[in-house]
């Protein structure tokens, strides 16, 4: 493995190790769990639910077989691996009020192994369309495939957030810098939104860069750029949004945030579900201050691109191909003794799991009912 590991793209001294470092298969599993850690609090920094609010929702997830005595009709008449692609067809608003007609439709869905794999580990987005009524946009199919894909969509770092307006994966950077993940209010100019994908924000705990949590009452609705400009010209001249009549809104950064959930990703060949990790030993020398032994490397350079390496969330595999040349990770690996004991130095932040403070439980995003 580590012999296949390409070379960083530009090589940092004291940084980066000399030469790719060896170990074997038996071990990966040991050095991600003493050199790697999940970042929790991008998971904390979207929409995200406190456990306590899954209960009420549980039946979702209790796909326990029954027998039912109800039929579908004359639906039952076709075959049942039509139905099934009908049902993989429905969007997740449709699925959800069809799942509760009879037992018979539950059954139905409960069966379905995308279904399954969806609500066991994919609930926070399950809860998240539900809850911001975002759920018609989305069909069962396309939720499970982007569940089994796990690569931004626009850069190739692991997509540990999908975006519920564009439903795609976006990573941490991406979702702060890329342009098209904007998401801009729709009610300032009695825009007939509802009319066009949207959705209605939730109150909660947000943080926009990760060092400050603040809470948002507002609930307002949010749609895409164009969809927006589409809604405007329905009602009023196209000429108006070329010429500049319809009045865009300052973007508040919070909005992305409040448009995004994370989310894991799962391989259907193994029936594993990873959810993106980062590197120990990159924040043990972003903590000490050390970005390399070369002095005619501009520090100031340098110290940014350590930030980007600690905020950098990799599969396990990419975690591999980084580990084998991160100087710092083989350094814990090290003095771990092979992973019997834990290294002293190990930051604070990968022993605290993920995040810089613990968060208060009244400041979770609220449990928003469903309106249908
Ligand atoms: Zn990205
Ligand atoms: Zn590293």
């Amino acid at each position: 493995m580590s012999q296949e590991a390409p070379p960083p793209k530009r090589r940092i001294t004291g940084y980066h190790s000399e030469a790719p470092y060896s170990f074997n298969d038996s071990q990966v599993d040991d050095i991600v769990r003493v050199c790697s850690y999940h970042r929790r609090d991008h998971d904390y920094s979207v929409i995200w639910f406190h456990p306590s609010t899954h209960t009420p929702v549980g039946n979702l997830c209790d796909c326990k077989p029954r027998e039912s005595n109800f039929t579908l009709g004359t639906i039952e008449k076709l075959p049942v691996e039509l139905i099934q692609q009908i049902v993989l067809g429905l969007d997740i608003e449709s699925l959800f009020r069809f799942r509760q007609t009879c037992s018979r439709a539950r059954e139905l869905i409960d069966n379905l192994h995308e279904y399954r794999a969806i609500t066991s580990h994919a609930l926070n987005t399950f809860l998240a369309l539900l809850r911001t009524e975002s759920a018609s946009q989305v069909s069962l199919l396309r939720f499970y495939q982007l569940l089994c894909f796990n690569e931004c969509a626009f850069c190739p770092s692991f997509g540990n957030f999908v975006h519920l307006l564009r439903w795609c994966r976006c990573c941490y950077d991406c979702l702060i810098l890329s342009g098209y993940v904007t998401a801009l209010p729709s009610n300032l100019q009695n825009i007939p939104i509802r009319s066009l994908p949207y959705l209605e924000t939730l109150p909660g705990l947000y943080s926009t860069n990760l060092l400050e949590e603040n809470p948002y009452t507002e609930r307002t609705l949010l749609a895409t750029p164009e969809n927006i400009a589409t809604a405007y010209q329905q009602q009023n001249a196209e000429e108006d949004v070329i010429g500049g009549r319809l009045e865009w809104p300052k973007e508040k950064r919070v909005w992305r945030f409040m448009a995004c959930c994370a989310i894991l990703s799962f391989d259907p060949k193994t029936n594993k579900v990873e959810s993106g990790i980062s590197c120990s030993g990159c924040e043990l020398a972003f903590d000490e201050g050390h970005f390399s032994d070369d002095k005619d490397q501009d520090e100031e350079e340098l110290a940014q691109e350590v930030v980007g390496y600690c905020n950098k969330v990799y599969s396990t595999t990419s975690y591999l191909e980084h580990f084998a040349w991160c100087h710092h990770a083989q350094a814990l690996w090290i003095a771990s003794s092979s992973e019997s004991v834990r290294p002293a130095n190990l930051p604070q932040m990968c022993q605290d799991g993920g995040f810089l403070r613990a968060r208060d439980q009244d400041f979770w995003v609220s449990a928003v009912p469903y309106k249908f």
